[in-house]
């Protein structure tokens, strides 16, 4: 059996270009296109040389259609109403899609479950080993203690981002919801501004950071009165979310058509 084809959407992207470099240098895979926005200034470019790994004779395109028909996987780190259109072609081609997209609303999950019928969705906030651990330890922590135990999620990213609290904060929060057996949308506090009033017991908080070139620094705190448990990760480097989405693709090309995580490619699902 040949290489896996992966096509990067978004290839200009900050991302784009990690993911360019993650399959370049990933055995088992090759890259079989790349698709940028209408209007882009990297359309028509070649695929390797915007990321920095070389000529590959392979144009960006901003024909997404002819690109998933002739690939195996495609993977996408752009915007939620791009990573939903991207998911019906893949629906259409029947394919792997693996979303690392972030700044969901709350039901924008059903178009992808629906387009998960056919494709083989895999999307996560996070792509990293360690968050997707982080998270199994968060669950179970929550689980752990009760609530004279506040749960905080505190995190920082670079200033162009563009989302918040980010999609990793989320999954955290989410994971201590799981723990905790509550709904983490009737639960969590986003933001807090003025006289807020004192903490409500049970809730989730969350603290966003924006500010250089922060690649992502996750904590989730569990505050009780006279002790302080922190659970964090720090990203180092975009290079391990494109390792972790092309690992997804590998997992993903036998697989039948669903809805996955990352923690279902990590076997971290309990
Ligand atoms: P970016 O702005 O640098 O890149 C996004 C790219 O997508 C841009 O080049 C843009 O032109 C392109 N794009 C937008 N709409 C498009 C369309 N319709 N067709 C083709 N291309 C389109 O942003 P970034 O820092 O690379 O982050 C991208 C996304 O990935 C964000 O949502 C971010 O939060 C998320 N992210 C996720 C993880 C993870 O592990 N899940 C890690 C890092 C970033």
């Amino acid at each position: 059996m040949g290489d896996m084809r992966i096509a990067v959407v978004g290839a200009a992207g900050r991302m784009g270009k990690a993911l360019i470099q993650a399959v370049w240098s990933t055995p088992g895979v090759c890259l079989s296109g790349g698709v940028e926005r209408e209007g882009s200034h990297a359309l028509g470019q070649d695929l390797g040389e915007i990321a920095g790994v070389g000529h590959l004779g392979i144009p960006i395109s901003d024909d997404p259609l002819t690109v998933f028909a002739n690939t195996d996987g495609v993977l996408d780190f752009t915007a939620p109403q791009a990573s939903l259109a991207f998911a019906e072609l893949a629906a259409q081609a029947r394919i792997a899609h693996i979303i690392g997209t972030t700044g969901w609303t709350e039901g924008q999950d059903e178009p992808l479950k629906a387009a998960a019928r056919h494709a083989r969705i895999v999307k996560s906030g996070n792509m990293s080993l360690g968050v997707n651990l982080l998270a199994n330890l968060v669950r179970k922590a929550a689980a752990a203690l009760d609530t004279d135990f506040d749960i905080e999620v505190l995190e920082m990213h670079h200033r162009h981002k563009v989302d918040a609290p980010s999609g990793t904060a989320l999954l955290l929060g989410e994971a201590a919801a799981e723990g905790r057996t509550i709904n983490l949308e009737e639960k969590s506090v986003r933001v807090r501004d003025g006289i807020t009033g004192a903490r409500e017991e049970g809730t989730i908080g969350f603290a966003t950071l924006r500010g250089g070139s922060v690649i992502g620094e996750h904590s989730v705190i569990f505050a009780a009165d006279g002790e302080r448990i922190e659970l964090a990760h720090k990203a180092e480097d975009r290079s391990l979310f494109a390792k972790g989405a092309v690992k997804a693709a590998l997992w993903a090309f036998d697989k039948k058509p669903g809805y996955y995580s990352m923690a279902d490619v990590l076997g971290l699902s309990d």
